[in-house]
């Protein structure tokens, strides 16, 4: 007879697809990092999207969380919610977005927070913006194209 005792069941993450997930879930799939918190420019002839090493204003880079979570989208316009929708669409979400890794059904990574169980593996394991991103209210808006960087590890 099995033993119903060790029987384990999957994390919702491994379950669930992102339109099933509750709130909390949803919010919980966001590993911190502060990535879609950089600041991108738009080509205006080519339409392509440079990113910088540059954070949003509102972005603590310290602890890479919005410091106006509930007012971001007052403050700061276009501030862009992540739906799933626009986790299938947006060309610019980091390949290590805990939203993007599930969608592509490539499972969580251990600096997870979900799976470290732990917040600060998100910065130990090099992958949020903590050690190197400038807020923007730090430089002049004529300097900006200066900060581009070709991909997240060009930032660090
Ligand atoms: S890139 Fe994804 S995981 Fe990182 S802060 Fe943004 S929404 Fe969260
Ligand atoms: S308003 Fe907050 S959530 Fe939106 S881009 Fe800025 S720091 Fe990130």
């Amino acid at each position: 007879m099995a033993d119903v005792t060790k029987e384990t069941t999957a994390p919702f993450w491994e379950q669930k697809t992102l339109d099933e997930m509750t709130r909390p879930e949803w919010e919980s799939l966001c590993d911190g990092c502060g990535r879609c918190c950089l600041v991108k420019i738009e080509d205006e002839d080519s339409g392509d999207i440079h990113l910088t090493r540059l954070s949003c204003r509102l972005l603590d880079v310290g602890s890479c969380r919005c410091s106006d979570y509930p007012n971001r989208h007052r403050e700061v316009p276009d501030c862009i919610a992540i739906d799933p929708d626009r986790v299938r669409n947006l060309s610019w979400l980091p390949p290590t977005c805990g939203y993007r890794l599930i969608e592509e059904r490539q499972g969580l990574r251990w600096w997870h927070p979900l799976v470290s169980g732990n917040p600060e593996t998100v910065h130990q394991a090099g992958i949020s913006v903590r050690t190197w991103a400038l807020n923007e209210a730090r430089v002049k808006v004529e300097n900006i194209h200066r900060y581009i960087i070709n991909d997240f590890k060009d930032g660090e």
